[in-house]
C-alpha cells in the first residue's frame, strides 16, 4: 500500500470513529501521546473537580466533608471500577498502591494455603510483584519456593508451561493479565481453570489491562486481582490502586495489615482489633481523598464509552499500527516484540531496535518544525507505543511510524548520547 493509501485509510477510519468525541474530553496539547499505558491523559473534568474539592470541600467545609462526601468515596469509586473490570461492587476495594495491595493479597493467600509452599510467576511479570514475593519469602514464609517461569521468546509463557508447573503444592499463581513489555494477554479463563484443578489461587495484576481490554473477572472465574488507576483509567499520577477478592473468598482471607479503616468500627476507637467482614476489610489507613476523588471523571468517561467499544477501536488501531510497522520499520532493522494475534494482545505494541533508546529520545525531542511524539522505553531495547483509544487517532499512528522511519533512515537519533534519563 502506498503512503497516500495509508493516509486515505487513516482519515477514513478517524471519520467513522464512534468514539472520536471523547478526545475532546481530555486536555490536549500539540504532541502525539502514546504513553497512556504509563500515565493516562488528564480529563478536563478532573481539573474542575480537583479545584472544587480543594477549594470547597477541603478549604471551606473542612472536617465536615468526611461525612458529607469523603467517607462514601471509596465505595462509589470502587463501584465504578467494578463495572470496568466485570466484578460485583462488593468485591472491589480502592486505595493504597498496587504494590501494597499485592502484598496484602499475596500474604493472605500464603497464610490461607498453609500446607502448600510453591509460588509460581513468570519472568515477564512487573518487577514490583516479584520483589513483594521475594520479600514475603525472606521475611515470613521462609519455606516457600518461588518459581519464575522463564520466557523463551521474550513475549509470553505458554499455557502448557504454566500447566506443567502447577501441582498439588502450588499455593499461589500470579501473573500480569497483560504483560507490561510485550502486551501479551493471557487467557484468563483458561489459566484460572488450570489453577483451580490444583487448588492453587490466582492473583491477576490488571495494571495494563484495566480500561484497555475487557477483563470480566466474574465471567472468567477469577479469584483475586490488583491493578492501578493511573494508566488506562486516567486517574492521575500516583492515584490509588484497587484490589478484587471473589465474594466467597472474602471471609477466608485475612488482611495482614490490621488498621483502623479495616476495623469494623473505626470511630469507636476500641483497642481490640476486629475486622470488617466485607471487602473493606482489605483497607488500611485513611483514603487519599484528593487523588481518589480525581479518578472519578476518568472512570466515568470509560464507562460512558463502553469497554467493548474501546476494545474494538483498540484492535482496529493496533492492527493498523502493525501494518504500518511492517511496511516502514521492519526493513530498517526493527522487530515487533508483541503478539501479532490480537486475541493475545493488549493495547500497546513494543518494537525493538538496537538504537531503541536514542530513537525514543529523538521522538520525544524532535528537530524544530516537528511535534513531539511520546512513547516510552523499556530495556533492553523496547520502544513501547501505547494506544489509548479514548484519545488517540489513526492519523497520529500513521504520523508516528513515518516519523520513526525518518529518524532512523536519516540517523537523527545520533544527536543523543546513550546515557539514560531517570524516568524512561
Ligand atoms: C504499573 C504497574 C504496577 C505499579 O505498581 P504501583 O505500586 O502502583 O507503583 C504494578 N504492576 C504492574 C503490572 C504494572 O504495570
Amino acid at each position: 500500500m502506498s503512503l497516500a493509501d495509508f493516509q486515505q485509510k487513516a482519515e477514513t477510519l478517524d471519520k467513522s470513529d464512534k468514539l472520536a468525541s471523547f478526545r475532546n474530553q481530555f486536555i490536549q496539547n500539540e504532541e502525539i501521546y502514546l504513553d497512556g499505558n504509563s500515565l493516562g491523559r488528564l480529563p478536563k473534568q478532573s481539573l474542575e473537580l480537583s479545584k472544587e474539592i480543594i477549594e470547597n470541600q477541603w478549604g471551606n467545609r473542612l472536617i465536615r466533608s468526611w461525612n458529607e462526601q469523603w467517607l462514601d468515596l471509596p465505595n462509589r469509586i470502587g463501584t465504578k471500577i467494578a463495572k470496568i473490570v466485570g466484578a460485583r461492587p462488593d468485591e472491589i476495594f480502592v486505595g493504597d498502591s498496587t504494590s501494597i495491595n499485592f502484598y496484602k493479597l499475596a500474604f493472605a493467600v500464603l497464610n490461607y494455603q498453609q500446607f502448600k509452599n510453591k509460588i509460581i510467576t513468570d519472568s515477564l511479570n512487573f518487577p514490583t510483584d516479584i520483589y513483594v514475593l521475594q520479600g514475603l519469602i525472606n521475611q515470613q514464609f521462609k519455606n516457600h519456593q518461588l518459581q519464575i517461569l522463564e520466557s523463551k521468546n521474550g513475549i509470553n509463557i505458554s499455557e502448557d508451561e504454566i500447566e506443567a508447573a502447577l501441582d498439588g503444592s502450588t499455593a499461589l499463581l500470579t501473573l500480569s493479565h497483560v504483560l507490561f513489555k510485550s502486551a501479551y494477554k493471557y487467557d484468563m479463563l483458561k489459566i484460572n481453570q488450570l489453577a483451580r484443578k490444583k487448588e492453587a489461587l490466582v492473583i491477576w495484576d490488571l495494571s495494563h489491562s484495566a480500561g484497555s481490554v475487557p477483563v470480566n473477572l466474574n465471567e472468567n472465574n477469577a479469584d483475586l486481582a490488583v491493578g492501578c488507576t493511573y494508566k488506562y483509567l486516567n486517574g492521575g499520577p500516583g492515584a490509588p490502586a484497587f484490589l478484587y477478592v471473589r465474594k466467597e473468598l472474602q471471609e477466608k482471607l485475612i488482611n495482614p495489615i490490621w488498621a483502623w479503616f479495616s476495623h469494623e468500627n473505626p470511630f469507636e476507637f476500641s483497642l481490640a482489633y476486629s475486622s470488617k467482614n466485607n471487602i473493606q476489610k482489605f483497607a488500611a489507613g485513611t483514603p487519599t481523598v484528593l487523588s481518589l476523588a480525581a479518578t472519578e471523571p476518568g472512570l466515568d468517561l470509560l464507562i460512558e464509552a463502553g469497554i467493548e467499544n474501546l476494545r474494538e477501536k483498540s484492535i482496529a488501531q493496533s492492527n493498523f499500527f502493525i501494518e504500518l510497522i511492517q511496511e516502514y520499520l521492519l526493513p530498517l532493522g526493527f522487530s515487533i516484540a508483541s503478539p501479532l494475534d490480537v486475541n493475545y494482545r493488549g493495547s500497546h505494541i513494543s518494537i525493538q531496535h538496537d538504537e531503541g533508546y536514542r530513537i525514543n529520545r529523538a521522538m520525544i525531542e524532535p528537530l524544530s518544525g516537528n511535534r513531539s511524539i511520546i512513547p516510552d522505553f523499556r530495556p533492553p531495547n523496547n520502544i513501547r507505543l501505547g494506544i489509548a483509544p479514548l484519545y488517540n487517532t489513526f492519523t497520529e499512528l500513521l504520523e508516528t511510524v513515518i516519523r520513526i522511519e525518518k529518524i532512523v533512515s536519516e540517523k537523527e537519533y545520533e544527536r543523543f548520547g546513550i546515557e539514560k534519563l531517570a524516568v524512561t
